[in-house]
């Protein structure tokens, strides 16, 4: 599954003329595999004893290469550190208050959402974000015990 993935995006990147270095397979690699959306800064140390001239600043440059060919979303939430989704199919956010973690489900027929605002407002819409938050299970049990 996550193989095909893989080899998917590695495709899309050839297509749009973007060269697949090193660093930029092990950063793919890593965002189809984990699927936990995370930030340039954890894909940095989690890669970084591989590639000890990489910066943090090459991951974030990188990721912004991925966003521009469509393979990642980059999710902004106010603060400093973006995260990076890997697109595979439409999805929504469910995210813990407590220890921050995204957790990813599908639920389909928004897009009525899309065109209902569209004849109410006038405006051409482009997309739609919408987060569910609350306490993931882990957290939730902690503070059982
Ligand atoms: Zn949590
Ligand atoms: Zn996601």
């Amino acid at each position: 599954m996550s193989a095909d993935y893989l080899k998917d995006a590695l495709e899309t990147l050839k297509d749009s003329g973007v060269r697949i270095t090193p660093q930029r397979h092990a950063i793919l690699e890593y965002l189809i595999s984990s699927m936990t959306h995370p930030t340039a800064d954890e894909i940095y140390k989690a890669l970084e004893s591989r590639f000890p001239n990489m910066s943090v600043a090459t991951v974030y440059n990188n990721l912004r290469v991925f966003r521009e060919v469509g393979l990642v979303k980059e999710l902004t939430y106010g603060d400093a550190s973006s995260r990076f989704d890997f697109v595979t199919h439409e999805h929504y956010h469910i995210i813990c208050e407590d220890c921050g973690k995204i957790t990813d489900f599908q639920y389909p027929g928004l897009d009525e959402i899309e065109q209902f605002a569209s004849h109410v407002s006038g405006y051409q819409i482009s997309h739609h974000r919408l987060e569910v938050y609350g306490l993931c299970p882990e957290c939730a049990n902690n503070k059982v015990n």
